[in-house]
């Protein structure tokens, strides 16, 4: 086994030589769900120490998340879009051919995950069963069960905590029991994680055996298509691999430029940068799959500040961006319904708006804004985008113009991101839409800060390449035209060979008047949570819908112009 101290963690350290396992114990299983690396993996660790018997390394596939449906809106099936399966088997792929350089495979398993594992503890006489520790609500409830099936038969359980730096229990207990509802209360209570000066072990000489898989029926990796889904399914896919051995490629390409690092600063980056985008593109890695330690990350960003005099520092940095994850892991571990506005303590009522047509028009990257439908495309072929594109699709779903439910948006990333996280989503859906985490002290309120689908993206992008890229039905506009095609005269309309209303839609609301409405709404939801001091009821919220609706109504029918 090779440990690795923190003073050595350059970008190849994850190459250094392994040296032998300690032998001990009787057959173990290793049960991979996110954690899907090698290096850096104490479930892995732990289990590979019961040497003298057979290790059994299982990944379960829950076909509830990933056959394919017909019905859903896009490829993939009904919790996951296509790419992000490919994502997964990629990952899982590389996994098994790490495991297999060490002597080792994985083996892949079919079926309810709960009730597969139980059978493999039982047919394999596993005594000892080992996997990451996890925060989110499935896992919680999976794990109790499981855990409870394993200590009734004498199995010992090991479930570290090694998916975040630390352990949000810890930093909800440090906080008097509640979770930190700032990132500046975070950083003072969270402190220096402990596995700052910690050795990881980043590799092996061997594992140990598998042993007889008897009766139970295991499989290689399965191929996209062996799951239904076929390779010409979309014309563009993700150009993001999966797999630990891409993720340690991409960490050292980030970090072999130190002064990029150093320099790093979030709301700088732009998010229309295509070829080379402007962030890391470790969120598939770090997050969703566990291809990546986020200790590993968290070691190679201490060691280039130490040799850089100058760098940037949380919340800006990159550094910062990580804690943002730790951040929105303990907030979200230490909040009831978490991922819902109602009973949700930290969320404030409002009186959204229930209108499928506009949310399938946001979703499908049809709004008539080029800027939000490039990112919403970019989001179906890529299943990722910049953190500011996020931005800019989630405000104008919600507060912005179109005052949707940021639950349906949260669902249609969750769904189709590759780097999509439960707590992660959930706490940024809450945010950009003015539901939570906003406490500010000065006037005026952040709901009035709101993204221009036009000129926030023309910043960055002034010739319109990211749209044209998306939407290829506006490669030929002029680009004084391409980021508000409507107002370009028919003429140039039909020499571009897009008409609008016709080739590409119209804007589906007028953003000035929208965003206004949209403000004012916020305003009152904003006055009735205070005056409620957070305790509003059902027939409250129905009650505000209804007032909004009516001046909505009447604000419109004043501003048309009058007949004489
Ligand atoms: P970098 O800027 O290179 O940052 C490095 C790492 O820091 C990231 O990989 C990520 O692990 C972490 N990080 C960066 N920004 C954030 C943030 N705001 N919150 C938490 N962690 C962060 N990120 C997800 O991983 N999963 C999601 O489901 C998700 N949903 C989002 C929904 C909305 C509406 C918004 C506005 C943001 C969402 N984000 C989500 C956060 C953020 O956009 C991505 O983490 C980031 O863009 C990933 O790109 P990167 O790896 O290049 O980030």
């Amino acid at each position: 086994m090779r440990r690795l101290p923190s003073s050595v963690c350059s970008p190849s350290s994850h190459r250094l030589n392994p040296v032998t396992s300690m032998a001990t114990g009787s057959n173990s299983l290793i049960w991979f769900r996110k954690g899907l690396r090698v290096h850096d993996n104490p479930a892995l660790e732990h289990a590979s120490k019961a040497s003298s018997g057979s290790m059994y390394p299982v990944f379960v596939i829950d076909p509830r998340y990933m056959e394919p449906d017909p019905s859903a809106f896009s490829p993939g099936s009904s919790r996951a879009g296509v790419n992000r399966i490919r994502f997964l088997l990629e990952s899982l792929k590389d996994l098994d051919s790490g495991l297999k350089k060490l002597g080792s495979r994985l083996l892949v398993l079919r079926g309810e995950p709960g009730e597969v594992l139980v059978r493999c503890l039982r047919e394999w006489k596993v005594k000892r069963l080992c996997f990451e520790y996890d925060t989110d609500p499935y896992y919680q409830a999976l794990d109790f069960k499981v855990k409870e099936y394993a200590s009734s038969v004498g199995v010992e359980v090991f479930s570290p905590v090694s998916h975040t730096l630390f352990n949000p229990t810890d930093i909800i207990q440090k906080n008097g029991g509640k979770a930190p509802l700032s990132y500046q209360s975070f950083l003072k209570i969270a402190g220096e994680p402990s596995c700052a000066e910690s050795e990881l072990l980043m590799s092996y000489s061997s594992l140990p055996p598998i042993g007889d898989v008897g009766s139970i029926g295991v499989s290689e990796v399965p191929k996209l298509e062996e799951l239904g889904y076929r390779e010409d399914e979309q014309d563009e896919w993700t150009p993001f691999r999966g797999g630990e051995s891409e993720a340690l490629e991409r960490l050292t390409k980030s970090i072999s430029d130190k002064a990029w690092v150093a320099n790093f600063e979030k709301p700088k980056g732009d998010p229309s940068a295509l070829l080379k985008p402007a962030t890391t593109v470790l969120s598939p890695y770090l997050k969703k799959f566990g291809c990546l330690s986020s200790r590993y990350f968290y070691q190679c960003l201490q060691r280039v500040y130490k040799d850089m005099k100058k760098h940037t520092s949380p919340p800006v940095s990159l550094l910062g961006q990580l804690l943002w994850r730790e951040f929105f892991y303990t907030t979200a571990f230490g909040t009831r319904n978490f991922d819902k506005m109602k009973g949700n303590p930290i969320c404030k009522q409002i009186p959204w708006k229930e209108d499928h047509d506009m949310l399938a028009a946001w979703r499908d990257g049809k709004t008539g804004y080029p800027w939000i439908d490039a990112i919403m495309v970019q989001l179906l072929k890529w299943g990722w985008m910049h953190h500011l594109a996020r931005h800019s699709v989630a405000c104008f779903l919600t507060r912005g113009d179109l005052f949707i439910h940021w639950e349906q948006g949260r669902d249609v990333f969750e769904r189709l991101l590759i780097d999509s996280d439960w707590a992660i989503n959930n706490g940024n859906w809450m945010w950009l839409s003015c539901s939570s985490f906003f406490y500010q002290a000065l006037p005026p309120p952040f709901y009035n800060r709101i993204y221009s689908p036009v000129s926030f993206g023309k910043k960055y992008d002034p010739e319109g390449k990211y749209i044209r890229h998306f939407l290829p039905v506006l490669k030929d506009m002029p680009k004084q035209y391409i980021y508000e095609p409507w107002t370009a005269p028919l003429s140039v309309q039909t020499k571009a060979k897009c008409i609008v209303g016709k080739d590409y839609p119209k804007p589906m609301v007028m953003h000035d008047a929208a965003s206004k409405e949209c403000k004012r709404k916020m305003g009152e939801a904003y006055a009735l949570n205070k005056k409620m001091n957070g305790n509003i009821g059902d027939d409250d919220l129905k009650d505000l819908r209804r007032k909004l609706e009516t001046d909505e109504e009447s604000n419109i029918r004043n501003q048309r112009p009058k007949l004489n």
